[in-house]
């Protein structure tokens, strides 16, 4: 499959938009809302709305033209540029500011999650909203206290009450991201992960669509964090919360793991598929920004590359700004091939765990490195260096860190089950 780094023709124009509004509104509002943690920018939020309700619009669209042409055969398979499309965009926005990026109104992990496994209907009844009215917001919350990389290890349930025929949740989901808002803010939603049966390990979870405000439903912190300060990470309390039976993502029919392991977890997988391409975009725009700023920095004290020059004529400067270009490239490759698999309708599993491991190594080392470069300078908040350091090691952690990311790839190259290799 061909591979360009240029933005696509079809998507230039939104692309353009949204590096305006990185560079025109994200810019100027970073350092306030980096200090003002827990203050949401309405400024973009409200700008950038109109935008995410159209690309709402359309994504659902063709979900659900998808879901007819499955039922219909013989199936036409025409190509999206959905997630190709995402990428650019992410990218550009997060070289404005990572932390503002994720406060963007959209169904987001939540929506990934209703598309990966929700019907037709539940796809509708969820997501529709996120295409009209005021912002809203969308989320996941997989992660509890004694379940990070270990999701099989959920605590949190799900029984169903058969008088009154709902779901009641009971437990603690931490690190939200978007928690509060989606929790909170009128006609936001956040899909849970609970388990039917501990006993039954990942084959006994399932995800639950969640809708703000629910009675149950408590929002109990809010993290203070290193980096993306702007970003909303909750802590939420389920307590005896009840939901309409139809709100459980997929069937709640439960198999022995022998007979079908994963089965509950496949939403999850599929939803991770999803986002973290959109993940490794989000470093490679942080570490871009970082990049340019200071490479144009040593340009104007006159540090550039001459062209054409043999490797050992160069100083130890010159060739870190090539590596740190390298490595950028090579990570952004690799996400636009995770993405552009998932627009051709293709498994995208190693691909999305290779550019989530690259990326989130390259935007920590050259955000580290362009520090050390500027000397005192990029130590100092004058300059947004030091916050582009500190946002950069997220990448590395949400969405399966660095080493869950390579032993994903370790076991799909080499072959081996998740019991083989762990
Ligand atoms: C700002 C922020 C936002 C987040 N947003 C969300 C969200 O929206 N929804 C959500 O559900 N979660 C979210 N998370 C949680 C995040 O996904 C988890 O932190 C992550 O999965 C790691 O889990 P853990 O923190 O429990 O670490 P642990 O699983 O305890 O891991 C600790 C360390 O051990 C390593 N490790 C663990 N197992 C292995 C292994 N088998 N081999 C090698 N190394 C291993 C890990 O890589 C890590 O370095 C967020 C976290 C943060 C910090």
């Amino acid at each position: 499959m061909p591979i360009c780094f240029e933005v696509p023709p079809e998507i230039l124009n939104q692309t353009q938009m949204a590096r305006m509004l990185a560079e025109q509104v994200m810019r100027s509002i970073s350092r306030y809302y980096d200090e003002h943690e827990h203050e949401r920018p309405w400024e973009y939020i409200n700008v950038i709305w109109p935008f995410i309700q159209q690309i709402e619009a359309a994504n659902l669209k063709r979900s659900l033209r998808r879901n007819g042409a499955e039922e219909e055969e013989p199936k036409e398979k025409k190509r999206s540029t959905t997630h190709v499309r995402m990428i650019h965009m992410i990218e550009a926005l997060s070289w404005g500011d990572a932390g503002i990026y994720l406060c963007t109104p959209s169904s987001a992990l939540g929506g990934a999650a209703i598309q990966a496994v929700g019907t037709p209907e539940q796809k509708e009844r969820f997501l529709t909203r996120f295409t009209r009215g005021k912002p809203k917001w969308g989320a996941m919350a997989m992660t509890e206290p004694q379940a990070g990389s270990d999701t099989s290890a959920i605590q949190t349930t799900a029984r169903l009450d058969p008088q009154t025929n709902e779901w009641v949740l009971n437990g603690t989901k931490i690190f939200c991201t978007n928690g509060r808002l989606a929790g909170c803010e009128s006609d936001g939603l956040i899909v849970v992960w609970a388990t039917l049966d501990k006993s039954l390990g990942r084959a006994g979870m399932r995800p639950f669509v969640v809708e703000a405000g629910t009675p149950g439903m408590h929002i109990i912190h809010q993290e203070k964090k290193m980096g993306i300060r702007a970003s909303d990470t909750a802590t939420i309390r389920f307590e005896n919360c009840r939901i309409p039976y139809d709100n459980i993502l997929g069937s709640p029919e439960l198999v022995r793991p022998d007979e079908h392991e994963e089965k509950g977890f496949k939403g999850a997988m599929k939803t991770f598929d999803a986002s973290r391409p959109y993940v490794a975009a989000s470093a490679v725009g942080i570490a871009r920004a970082a990049f340019e700023f200071t490479r144009d920095t040593l340009a104007a004290q006159g540090i550039t590359i001459p062209e054409c020059a043999p490797l050992h004529k160069l100083s130890a400067v010159q060739r870190d700004l090539l590596q740190m270009e390298m490595d950028l490239k090579a990570a952004w490759l690799l996400t636009v091939r995770s993405a552009a698999l998932l627009d051709a309708g293709e498994s995208n599993t190693l691909e999305a765990s290779m550019a989530k491991v690259k990326a989130g190594k390259v935007v920590t080392s050259i955000t580290q490195k362009c520090v050390e470069l500027l000397g005192p300078l990029g130590y100092s908040q004058e300059l947004l260096v030091e916050k582009w350091m500190r946002d950069a090691k997220i990448n590395d952690i949400y969405e399966g860190t660095g080493q869950i990311n390579t032993l994903i790839v370790a076991r799909r190259i080499l072959g081996y089950t998740r019991s083989e290799l762990k």
